[in-house]
């Protein structure tokens, strides 16, 4: 499939008018040779929501068993589209290509266990509450509550992870499934990748004759065209992966709409990894080596990566930063998505070196001059200078690290207690470290979406239990996951239907479930 720079707006090419871009390989900061992309502006948000407004009843009425075979349709597409998207992806992200593969695997299992999900019909969350005409004082009405999409859907993909969480990534998948027509601002670190799969979406939404406005994807400056496309009226909510700073920006121009709207924004988070004295007694080398693993993998650039490690100071301490520091100073410098990132990351470095009372201990190996290329880093503070500097608890995003010693137990609960919201929070322990384990658990319920005990939180299962969510400032909603099959509901809405006719329900309220769902039925769940 040759690109051409366009942008899809329903079933038409585009080609933007307000300016270009070029698509850059961050590992030689060369342009790819592809035709310019040009960008968009308030004009094409407008074109494309207004589609997206004008299919969302016919979209949403389409059978579940169509919201399925789109996107398995779209997840045949993409496979379908081979080498070629990797080869591109790769060549604008500099992600390893055996990491691309197994991110497309990801990112079409996520399409189908969505498609299973509105099989499944269980986010519906069907509730009949029949009439009790004879009830004293007052009769009860008939009472039925579903849950409805909630309209077009603004999606902002993230740069680190260009499949799965980007144009047909979870957010997509799951405002597909929901019934909502999606708009994708394409990120700027990959548009090469994003106009492929993008016209893997369009062909899906052709290939089951669907409105075209049911997908668009929109290529320009996310301070121009992606705010416009926040403002849009027609849009109702907005997915996002990114920084804090771009994700708190969306949300504020989504509350000061006349209709303000939710933005799902999955932004900062440093995964504090706890360090419990049984385990660092025990095997201080090995949760040094698996650590180090964690910190580099994808050159640091996950939303989970370990940025920040909290144990009590003692011989099993000393043994893992020893071992810490090898194991980081062996690996290796990687290439990052964007010479932007990269940026980031040697301001964020340096401004943790600089910071009072912090030390580096150990640098990863040279970048020899490579464009973009990450030096992993290990940073030592303690609890005092963590409680009186809030910049210490902020992202470096990349295979960087601050290791807190803290002085006894107590120190550790005071450090976990003033901690941020985050996605994830993680602890390394044994058998005895179950009482202090047991006492930290409270706190890091209010701390994070989820709890790992004795793994790293770098991979993110996509399944039905997962949360990938926390509270702020990990994300702008602490009460959905963006990850997961519960996804769904960050664009769902509930329904009460009173005393409405059978004639004129939907088909998951009829008294004779038709869909075979489970459901609530005067307070019990039935398949009946
Ligand atoms: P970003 O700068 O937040 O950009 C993400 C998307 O939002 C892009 O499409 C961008 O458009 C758009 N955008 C950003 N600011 C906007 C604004 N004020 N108004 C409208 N749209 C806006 O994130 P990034 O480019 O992926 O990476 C930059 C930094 O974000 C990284 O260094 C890292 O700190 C952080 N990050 C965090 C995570 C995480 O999961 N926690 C993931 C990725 C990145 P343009 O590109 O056109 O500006």
């Amino acid at each position: 499939m040759t690109l051409s720079g366009s942008m899809l707006i329903g079933a038409s090419d585009v080609t933007g008018d307000e300016g270009v871009a070029h698509a850059i390989n961050p590992a030689t900061n060369q342009a790819i040779p592809t035709p310019p992309f040009g960008l968009g502006g308030a004009a094409h948000v407008d074109r494309a929501a207004r589609l997206a407004a004008q299919a969302f009843d016919a979209y949403r009425r389409q059978p579940m068993e169509t919201r399925a075979a789109l996107l398995e349709s779209i997840a045949d597409n993409i496979e379908a589209l081979g080498d070629t998207l990797i080869e591109r992806a790769h060549a604008e992200t500099g992600l390893p290509v055996a990491r691309l593969q197994g991110e497309r695997g990801r990112t079409t299992g996520q399409l189908r266990l969505f498609a299973s999900v509105v099989r499944q019909g269980h986010f519906l969350r069907a509730t009949l509450d029949t009439a009790l005409p004879q009830r004293q004082p007052l009769p009860r009405s008939d009472l039925r509550m579903a849950k409805l999409p909630l309209g077009p859907v603004a999606v902002f993909g993230a740069s680190n992870f260009p499949l799965a969480f980007s144009v047909a990534g979870g957010d997509t998948a799951s405002a597909l499934a929901a019934g909502c027509p999606v708009i994708v601002k394409a990120h700027s670190a990959h548009l090469g990748t994003s106009e492929l799969v993008g016209r893997a979406i369009q062909q899906a939404v052709a290939g089951l004759g669907l409105h075209e406005g049911v997908f668009s994807l929109l290529i320009g400056a996310g301070r121009k065209l992606g705010e416009s496309l926040v403002a849009h009226p027609a849009i109702k909510a907005v997915g996002f992966t990114g920084s804090r700073q771009g994700g708190l920006a969306l949300q504020r121009i989504a509350q000061q709409r006349t209709e303000p709207i939710p933005v799902y924004a999955e932004m900062s988070s440093i995964n504090p990894v706890f360090l419990l004295p049984g385990a660092l007694a025990a095997r201080p080398e090995a949760l040094a080596s698996a650590f180090a693993d964690s910190l580099t993998l994808g050159a640091g650039q996950f939303c989970t990566n370990p940025g920040l490690v909290l144990a009590v100071d003692g011989p099993g301490l000393d043994a893992f930063v020893a071992a810490a520091a090898q194991a980081v100073g062996k690996k290796p410098a990687q290439t990052m998505l964007t010479p932007g990132i990269h940026d980031a990351y040697c301001s964020g470095k340096a401004a943790l070196q600089a910071a009072d009372g912090v030390s580096t201990v150990a640098t990863g190996l040279s970048s020899e001059g490579r464009p973009n290329a990450a030096q992993a880093a290990l940073y030592l503070s303690d609890a005092e200078h963590l409680l009186a500097n809030e910049a210490l608890q902020a992202e470096v995003f990349g295979p960087a690290a601050l290791l807190i010693r803290v002085r006894d137990e107590d120190t550790l609960h005071r450090v976990a207690e003033h901690l941020e919201g985050q996605l994830t929070a993680t602890l390394l322990l044994d058998e005895s470290d179950h009482p202090l384990a047991r006492t930290l658990l409270p706190v890091l319920e209010r701390k994070a979406g989820r709890i790992l005990v004795n793994g790293f939180p770098t991979g993110v299962e996509v399944c039905h239990a997962m949360v990938h969510g926390g509270p702020y400032p990990a994300t702008t909603n602490a009460m959905y996951t963006s990850v997961g099959a519960q996804a769904i509901d960050r664009f769902l809405r509930p329904v009460c239907y009173q005393d409405v006719p059978e004639a004129l329900l939907p088909a998951e309220l009829l008294a004779d479930n038709p869909l075979n769902l489970w459901r609530l039925v005067n307070g019990a769940f039935k398949q009946a």
